[in-house]
């Protein structure tokens, strides 16, 4: 073997045949663990035992641990048990904050990754990300200690995860003498515990992880222990690839496949069940049926394809189908849902924010989604509901979503890949939340659009104009409601149909429940656009001038028009301009402290980043912005 070879320990079969090793390497199948558990429970002595004993630790990884612990051993050489486990450790303490270290080792039997992730409550967020790909959960607790907060918090999120196998790995068994009583008795206090919140299984080993008891073999230790070691059975553990098999076909489409006319296919990976040629098939959410042609992977056409397996479909109709939409089986069909309840898991710092609009990502699609104010948080140690406006980093809660479109789902519970998402914040990119879908809201199904005989067309033609929002943004005293006044006179006079929509007059009526903090803030804006929205449905030119400091919120209205009927005008006035022009006298009450939450002050204003125009009011009369506005609508 040379340095470059990916396996850093030879055994027989590499040494005599490196292909047949190889090949055989190829076909393991591979399981996806978790390890939870407070660093005193032995977290990085059981990772290390493991990875030592199974004597094959991929080149990449052993070099950085080496190069943590200075001296591990190298090439050909026997490493250092107990330099290993504290390489291991300091590790992790470096990756606390980056994410989650993610391990790979290997058997005989079966390929390996374990996600090792620090177990502190404000690590929450990344056992969850760990956890959110694992197939089995490795709980460790201390013989001597039993069952404790963490032990419950840890189950209470493997559980929420949806992960199917959890091994409760008793350590520190040589600590307690070996005592099979001890042993039995935290086991039964665990079965109670996991019982209460649906655990309906989990597997208990007693094990030393220090001495090696009970990982690769039996322990002589412990002759009263009948089950199997840890790594025989995280080696014979079924994955769950069968049972998904017996599910009904879905296949999220990842893209559509044109290399030509002659060929168009449906790419994804099957998320469940099995598809073959002939099958009937139905694509969500529009709902269009159609029978597969043929079932194209990697290795040619094939009979059968399952779940886990990245395929391309052909039909026999020429229906539409894009990047996003999923295939289902004709006859079981998924739902397909508005609103939904949901559970989220914050990972920002920047907390939520209820009414904003995040992109939210599920299988292979992403659609813009607002979040309600949560239901409630959760206490994740007793699992006590609390009240709560918000959720913060590493919180827990559950809340109401709307999506801007109906998308197909299935609750979590039954599959981890069409109920699973994430948010993401639009602006900063940041990914803010997991969540796992509970179900629809009835309330989605029972609230039809109506369909009404006159159109927004129709509104719009016995005008004679095309509606549009000029939506005025910037500090207060910058001239929105100035300039916007001059804007519907100079429109009326031209015959125009219009309507201006002021801050202080809606703060009157309309949102008059509403205050100045975030959540507010985005609510009055929201609220707004939806009036807006009305009125350009009526046919109207509707002028708004409302500070809208926030660009999501902004953005989340220019989504909630026709494409080209959003034109967003920056009232640029610089604050010392606005301040010094204080009309209102706001900006004094503000700076002395007897108004909150003031604009410019102690509130952000994020600048438009791209407004389709800016008006720079330090250089042109409010008549010239005036103008400078309606050439850009009417040209
Ligand atoms: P906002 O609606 O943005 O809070 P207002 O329109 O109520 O702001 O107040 C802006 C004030 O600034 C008005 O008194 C307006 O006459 C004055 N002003 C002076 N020059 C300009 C200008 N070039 N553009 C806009 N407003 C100006």
């Amino acid at each position: 073997m040379t340095t470059q070879d990916p396996i850093y320990k030879t055994d027989a079969l590499i040494a005599e045949d490196i292909d047949a090793y190889l090949e055989t390497h190829q076909h393991k199948t591979m399981l996806r663990f978790i390890t939870c558990g407070s660093v005193d429970d032995g977290k990085s002595t059981l990772i290390g035992r493991l990875l030592y004993d199974s004597k094959m630790i991929f080149e990449d990884q052993l070099a950085a641990l080496e190069s943590d612990s200075k001296r591990v051993g190298t090439q050909g050489q026997e490493i250092d048990f107990a330099l290993l486990v504290d390489g291991l450790a300091a590790e992790r303490e470096q990756g606390i904050t980056i994410d989650v270290a993610y391990r790979f080792f290997a058997t005989e039997k079966r390929k390996f990754i374990v996600a090792d992730t620090p177990g502190h409550e404000q690590y929450t967020r990344n056992m969850v990300t760990g956890a959110s790909t694992a197939d089995l959960a490795v709980i460790l607790i201390d013989a001597r200690k039993g069952v404790l907060t963490q032990t419950r918090r840890h189950s209470y999120l493997v559980q929420l995860i949806g992960i199917r196998h959890i091994v409760l790995a008793v350590n520190k068994m040589d600590l307690v003498d070996y005592d099979q009583a001890k042993f039995d008795q935290i086991v039964a206090e665990y079965r109670e515990f996991a019982t209460s919140i649906g655990i309906q299984d989990f597997t208990a080993i007693p094990i030393s992880g220090f001495k090696g008891d009970n990982i690769t073999a039996h322990s002589e230790n412990m002759p009263w222990y009948t089950g199997t070691a840890l790594l025989p059975h995280l080696e014979a553990v079924e994955v769950d690839a069968t049972t998904d098999q017996a599910k009904p076909f879905r296949m999220p489409v990842q893209w559509v496949n044109r290399p030509n006319l002659d060929f168009r296919g449906f790419s994804g990976l099957v998320a469940s069940g099995t598809v073959k040629p002939g099958d009937q098939v139905r694509v969500l959410p529009s709902g269009k049926t159609s029978t597969v042609s043929r079932v194209v992977t990697m290795d040619g056409d094939r009979d059968l394809a399952v779940s886990g397996e990245a395929i391309t479909l052909t039909l026999t109709d020429e229906i539409d189908c894009s990047r996003g939409q999923v295939i289902v089986a004709a006859q079981s069909p998924l739902e397909v849902a508005d609103q939904f309840e949901s559970t989220l898991v914050w990972m920002d710092e920047a907390e939520m924010v209820p009414g904003r609009a995040y992109w939210l990502k599920v299988g292979t699609q992403t659609v813009s989604a607002t979040v309600h104010a949560p239901k409630y948080e959760v206490n994740v140690n007793t699992r006590e509901h609390l009240a709560t406006k918000t959720l913060d980093l590493n919180a827990i809660g559950v809340a109401n979503i709307t999506t801007d479109r109906e998308i197909p789902f299935a609750p979590y519970a039954e599959n981890r890949d069409l109920g699973g998402f994430i948010l993401i914040d639009k602006i900063t990119n940041h990914t803010v939340a997991a969540g796992m879908i509970h179900f629809a809201l009835r309330r989605a199904q029972n609230i039809h659009w109506q369909a009404t005989d006159i159109g927004r067309d129709h509104h719009a033609g016995m005008k004679n104009q095309k509606p549009a929002v000029l939506w005025l943004t910037g500090l207060s005293g910058s001239g929105k409601s100035t300039i916007g006044n001059i804007v519907e006179r100079k429109l009326a006079r031209m015959n125009r149909h219009t309507f201006l929509l002021d801050g202080d007059n809606v703060r009157h009526g309309l949102n008059k429940d509403l205050g100045f903090t975030e959540a507010d803030r985005v609510e009055n804006i929201r609220r707004v656009g939806e009036v807006a929205k009305l009125m350009t449905d009526a046919g109207l030119i509707v002028i708004t001038a409302f500070i809208s400091p926030f660009r999501s919120e902004r953005d989340m209205v220019r989504g909630m028009m026709q494409p080209g009927e959003f034109v967003e005008v920056f009232i640029d006035t610089p604050l010392e301009v606005a301040e010094g022009r204080d009309v209102k006298g706001l900006y004094a009450k503000a700076r002395s402290g007897q108004l909150k939450n003031f604009t410019g002050i102690d509130s952000p204003y994020e600048e438009p980043a791209s407004p389709e125009l800016r008006i720079d009011t330090t250089q042109m009369t409010v008549e010239e912005a005036a103008d400078l506005i309606i050439a850009r609508l009417i040209p």
